[in-house]
């Protein structure tokens, strides 16, 4: 990720990772009427079948299809300073991972004469009549006609817009044609920078529909505003002989708006480069990055790295035969999709009160943020699985795995690896009820980071916690939708996995790829670079591919030193004893059903990631962070005295400053309002001194999982604290295995 040395954590998240307050501004708007319009995309390739560009451009389509929709008619109760709201906007952009964020006026000069409709929207409408799409999620024909009628919908004027929220992403190096894994993605920067873009407004503007308020997002696919005179306006770029540039970034970034009737404040335009003060946007501050996330040398993580090695050193780790923890390949057993624990609670299974709060998703929806990336991940549903093109597919092993690598972290996926995906990795049933017999063999694992930033400024259980995840699975279920539509386009099958309808279990698949290690938490793969802050998805396949080994970086032994996670746990679902082997599978077996209850019926806050935010591996990148994880990889010895120190400095507290959220819920009459329950704004608990002996845990084994079918199976708790009791260490396994009494 190239080096940062100075920590940004007395910057507010508002203020973003470049530093645009030292930026010369002036109170005089330029000539808008001077900068040259908007240039038009295409996502359509005929004469380059194997570019990317053409696997986005569905995706594309599907987040202009709804960048406009229902305004909450029931005004919420948000901050009213015009200031507060600004920067409460930017910094949900920023969260979002917008490259600069800015505010301002949408003027006259800035409509376009004539608005842009993406006309893939009406080839997307055509397909989604015709294609047959086997989905299970649910809620599918809320999204169908929800998406019918806003690709149906005549856009209404947009007349009470008076401000404008302005999202720049920016491009790294472009591909070297030369470079291993570089033909997909040449000449795609301004797609790429388009389709994020896009994903962040259409949240926003969601979200801000959902407070009430009318707003609109604008692409360079789908506008009735130009957005490079939108960006002059809000400051974040100036008007050089027409053409709109941006300091540090010149022309080469894309931009997405939100026009809105919500007031906010605006920033000042900037002076013109020349008048731009050389110490300002270059000279020590800049280089060393004091205070600010980017600097001159780390500002593109590709400009000395490969695309196919991806941002951080990976080729680094060791890489093992097998994981580190042992999996008993021909006994691993297989369930029914039915067994996942927010099933469960929508079920019944556990009882009505969880039941309730379950029902339709109330645990995302009583958080705005999480409701507003609820339709986005909902509509990509749609598009994750589909028909191949009738052509013969690419053979070489290799060179798919670099290409399919290469385009993978082009598109901005912060960790992607390839394996097998045998059949035990499969549930044993869909969610109807199915058998699923396995149709790919190949899986690729892709890893989104959580976001370092908010984590900081979050307790881990408190009103953000679900927009993290869902931020998360619903980047996966755009990028890694990519991926599969690009090996669909190249004759190959493919699905990806997503959070809304996934066949696959993905833990092993991540240890089998070299994501990570089984880690304290459970179920959740830690990543050396990432620690524990993430979500995953899988992509499966039939194309040929090289694999990836697992890695061993050491984490065995500094769980078994360190019990922070489980400390911390709000729940208690977390073991403070040793790994056992579950359904075939040697992990950290955590109490799953605690876990799903605490997350879904927390009144202090909205889900929950507390062991992510508190773990030692959640670390912020910074230069003086690199001993330590050094130690941690290299000296097993040394994992006691770090867990130690990792608690002494504080590390995993709350930092104030960089919570930028509101904590306002959902409210019977559809309004969001400031909670009226005590928040879950904890801090470490340092004095805690959590015993295994102290703990009941159960665990549902595959001979406790529900049958297969989507009606209620009541859970026996008595059963599982039997089963969780039963456990066998791997070792203690291993020999009664060889011994026949398995
Ligand atoms: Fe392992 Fe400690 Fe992180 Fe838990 S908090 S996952 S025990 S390193």
């Amino acid at each position: 990720m190239g080096i940062r040395f100075f920590s940004d954590k007395n910057r507010p998240v508002h203020m973003g990772s470049y530093p645009l307050e030292r930026l010369a501004r002036q109170n005089r708007m330029p000539d808008l009427s001077q900068v040259s319009p908007m240039r038009a995309l295409s996502y359509h390739r005929s004469d380059r079948p194997e570019s990317i560009v053409n696997a986005m451009g569905e995706f594309q389509a599907m987040l202009d299809a709804i960048r406009d929709g229902f305004v909450n008619p029931v005004a919420s109760e948000i901050p009213a300073d015009p200031v507060d709201r600004a920067n409460h906007l930017k910094a949900f952009g920023y969260f979002n991972d917008a490259s600069m964020m800015g505010c301002g006026p949408l003027l006259p000069d800035a409509m376009l004469a004539e608005p842009r409709r993406n006309p893939d929207i009406d080839r997307l409408a055509h397909a989604l009549r015709t294609r047959q799409t086997k989905t299970l999620a649910s809620g599918i024909d809320v999204i169908m006609a929800d998406l019918k009628e806003s690709m149906e919908a005549e856009p209404k004027p947009i007349d009470s817009h008076r401000h404008a929220l302005v999202f720049l992403y920016e491009f790294n190096r472009d591909p070297d044609p030369a470079e291993p894994g570089a033909e997909w993605i040449a000449e795609a920067q301004d797609h790429r920078a388009c389709l994020l873009a896009t994903e962040n407004a259409v949240v926003i503007a969601n979200y801000i529909r959902l407070l009430g308020f009318d707003a609109r997002a604008h692409s360079a696919m789908s506008s009735e505003v130009d957005l490079g005179k939108l960006a002059v306006a809000a400051g974040l770029a100036s008007l050089e002989d027409g053409e709109v540039v941006v300091p540090w970034l010149g022309k080469r970034f894309g931009l997405t708006a939100v026009t809105t009737e919500m007031e906010f404040a605006h920033d000042l335009p900037l002076c013109p480069m020349a008048e731009q003060p050389w110490f300002r946007t270059q000279g020590p501050a800049w280089w060393l990055g004091t205070g600010f996330a980017k600097n001159a040398m780390n500002r593109d993580p590709y400009a000395k790295r490969r695309y196919v090695d991806g941002a951080h050193p990976f080729e680094n780790l060791k890489r093992v035969d097998n994981p580190t923890t042992y999996i008993d390949e021909e006994n691993v057993a297989r369930v029914p999709k039915r067994a996942d624990m927010f099933a469960r609670a929508q079920f019944g299974d556990m009882g009505k009160n969880l039941q309730d709060a379950a029902k339709g998703g109330y645990y995302v929806r009583k958080a705005a943020p999480s409701f507003a990336q609820r339709r986005a991940l909902g509509a990509f549903v749609l598009l994750q699985d589909g028909d191949s093109a009738k052509v013969e597919g690419p053979t070489d092993a290799d060179r798919n795995a670099a290409n399919i690598k290469a385009a993978t972290y082009f598109l901005g996926v912060d960790a992607v690896g390839l394996s097998r995906c045998p059949e035990w990795s499969w549930y044993s049933h869909d969610a109807t009820g199915e058998e699923i017999n396995p149709p790919h063999d190949q899986a690729i694992s892709m890893i989104i980071d959580q976001g370092y930033e908010t984590m900081e400024g979050a307790s881990g259980d408190d009103w953000i916690s679900v927009a993290q995840s869902m931020r998360a699975y619903l980047r996966f279920s755009l990028l890694g939708g990519v991926i599969a539509q690009q090996i669909r386009n190249l004759g190959y099958k493919a699905k990806a996995h997503t959070v809304m309808d996934g066949e696959v279990l993905q833990p092993p698949l991540l240890l089998l790829s070299g994501m990570g290690e089984v880690s304290r938490i459970g179920e959740v793969i830690l990543n050396p670079y990432l620690g524990p802050r993430l979500k995953s998805g899988v992509v499966t396949t039939d194309m040929p591919m090289t694999h990836d080994k697992p890695i061993d970086f050491g984490l065995q032994t500094f769980c078994e030193n360190c019990n922070k996670c489980a400390r911390e746990c709000p729940s208690g679902a977390i073991t403070a004893g040793p790994k056992l082997m579950f359904n075939g599978y040697e992990i950290w077996k955590s109490d799953s059903q605690k876990c799903a209850t605490y997350r879904v019926t927390t009144p202090g806050g909205a889900m929950c990631g507390r062991c992510m935010k508190t773990c030692p591996w959640n670390l912020e990148g910074i230069f003086k962070e690199r001993p330590f994880r050094w130690a941690a990889m290299n000296i097993p010895q040394a994992a006691p005295a770090l867990a130690r120190l990792d608690d002494a400095v504080g590390n995993g507290g709350l930092n104030d400053t960089k919570k930028w959220w509101w904590d306002i819920e959902l409210e019977a009459d559809g309004a969001y309002r400031p909670t009226q329950h005590p928040l879950n704004r904890r801090d470490l608990q340092k004095d805690l001194d959590l015993k295994y002996e102290d703990q009941t845990l159960a665990v549902y084994p595959a001979y406790l999982a529900p049958h297969p079918w989507p009606y209620p199976f009541a859970m026996d708790r008595e059963a599982g604290i039997a089963a969780y009791e039963a456990m066998l260490t791997a070792d203690e396994y291993k020999a009664r295995k060889a011994a026949g009494d398995m």
